[in-house]
């Protein structure tokens, strides 16, 4: 019997979901995004996209690389290609508040700390998807796999076919669940021990909080246990605000968004400096802590069969490093070669072919997503542990060094370099 034509099924219309149905679109590969919520919406407000994202986007579509690149926020004037101002976020014996103490910089990448609201990406994203190719309100609740194809099942009811399923549902992810199995230690996400009150000031207000001079540009505070991150949005208008306070033992609330949180706040960086309190209390009363979870536990393989998970489903990690959705689009543009692969390969059946593009692209993808998620764990403490009474000059120094040190491999990918591994692997286990 004729095998069924090739069809890919992407679970979970966000950040990661849409870049992969873009690159698809790009190769003419027939698919069909399933989005649990009425639209493609976003909730948050800033996001941080590192250099490699640009790079992603570029190899997905160069258009969607450029026209990123134009629309999102950058650093003002001379500062374009700054990362973060990292100032103290409380006096020492030695040092003022608000002293600086480096400055990190992506150069020789003429790139910085490029900001997007979350939604204006995921529109801008969202726009360049084909009307046909979106299911709205299809909240994936089963999956079913056969010689063939994968049958879904949906909340409402209904079911649809696939040759592939790509599980972009998010941290939370369905489809980790159902390919691990509830009960595998690595189905789930677990609580960071972290979370982050979050704000957004006019630049206006913003000034009359930090002082005109560096208001508008990237800047981390680094205080007692915590940090606390602010950078323009909005073509500079506005300044998005992050206050990490230091380690929560433990998560005994059912929902990861607790509002009116601003006395918690103002408890938990009592011991910060007068520029942050200044800051804290000018947020809004219902100041809301959003609680972070992260996959701890990686596991065996990210696919099986003819399903994988990709983005935060399968590696939800941290924003300490600002590479949650960088290494989601990373992730979209290997996939897509790998599928593309698999809709020309002319060896081997349909599900061999399948099942060797999965493996190429975990093969080639997962040390370095791997890697992303335990840095950005390490990470917190990295920011959150350098502030001491007594901190000296020598500590400084070493800190801005590894500080610089730690997103070279980061910002420097080789993505196209990891598509051709993913290729290379998937040739060979197709001539085995
Ligand atoms: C506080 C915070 C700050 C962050 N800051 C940064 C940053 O500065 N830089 C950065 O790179 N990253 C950051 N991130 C991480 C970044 O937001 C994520 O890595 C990125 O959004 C992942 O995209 P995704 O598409 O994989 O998942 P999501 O954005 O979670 O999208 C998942 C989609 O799947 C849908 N879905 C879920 N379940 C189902 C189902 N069963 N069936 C169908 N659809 C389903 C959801 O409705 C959603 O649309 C931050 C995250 C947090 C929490």
């Amino acid at each position: 019997m004729a095998e069924p034509p090739f069809h890919v099924a992407i679970i979970g219309g966000g950040l990661c979901g849409l870049s992969l149905a873009i690159a698809l679109t790009k190769r003419s590969i027939s698919h069909t995004i399933y989005e649990a919520r009425g639209s493609f919406t976003e909730i948050g407000a800033g996001i941080n996209l590192g250099p490699n994202t640009l790079e992603a986007f570029r190899l997905i579509d160069p258009d969607i690389g450029d026209a990123i690149f134009s629309f999102a926020t950058r650093n003002p004037g001379r500062q374009k290609d700054l990362w973060m101002d990292v100032l103290l976020g409380a006096p020492t014996n030695d040092f003022e508040d608000a002293k600086r103490i480096h400055q990190m910089t992506t150069a020789p990448l003429d790139v910085g700390c490029m900001t997007v609201s979350r939604n204006e990406l995921l529109q801008f994203l969202a726009q360049r998807i084909k009307p046909e190719n979106a299911r709205y309100n299809k909240k994936l609740v089963g999956l079913v796999q056969s010689k063939d194809e994968v049958t879904l099942s949906f909340e409402d009811g209904s079911r649809d076919t696939a040759s592939v399923v790509i599980g972009c549902d998010g941290a939370h992810s369905v489809v980790r669940r159902l390919l691990l199995g509830e009960h595998d230690p690595a189905a789930s996400p677990k609580f960071s021990q972290a979370g982050v009150y979050r704000a957004v000031f006019p630049i206006e207000t913003f000034e009359k909080l930090v002082g005109k001079e560096g208001a508008a540009v990237s800047t981390i505070r680094l205080g007692p246990g915590g940090y606390v991150i602010s950078y323009p949005i909005d073509g500079g208008k506005n300044i998005n605000l992050g206050v990490w306070p230091g380690n929560k033992e433990v998560w005994e609330h059912d929902a990861w968004i607790l509002p009116n949180q601003k006395p918690q706040m103002l408890e938990d960086l009592k011991a910060w400096g007068p520029t942050v309190q200044k800051v804290m209390r000018a947020m809004s009363d219902q100041t809301a802590f959003w609680a972070t979870f992260h996959h701890s536990t990686f596991p065996e393989s990210f696919y099986h069969g003819r399903v994988c998970i990709i983005g935060d489903s399968a590696h939800a990690m941290g924003p300490h490093q600002g590479q949650g959705a960088s290494q989601s689009m990373e992730d979209a543009c290997v996939m897509a070669e790998v599928l593309y692969a698999a809709t020309t390969a002319s060896s081997g059946t349909s599900a061999q072919r399948i099942k060797a593009a999965l493996a190429g692209y975990e093969h080639a993808r997962r040390p370095r997503f791997e890697k992303a998620l335990r840095t950005s764990s390490e990470a917190f403490p990295f920011w959150g542990d350098l502030w001491k009474p007594d901190l000296s000059d020598h500590e400084i120094e070493a800190f801005g060094r590894q500080a610089d040190e730690r997103f070279v491999w980061l910002w420097h990918p080789d993505i196209a370099g990891q598509g051709r591994r993913a290729l290379a692997e998937m040739d060979r286990i197709l001539k085995t």
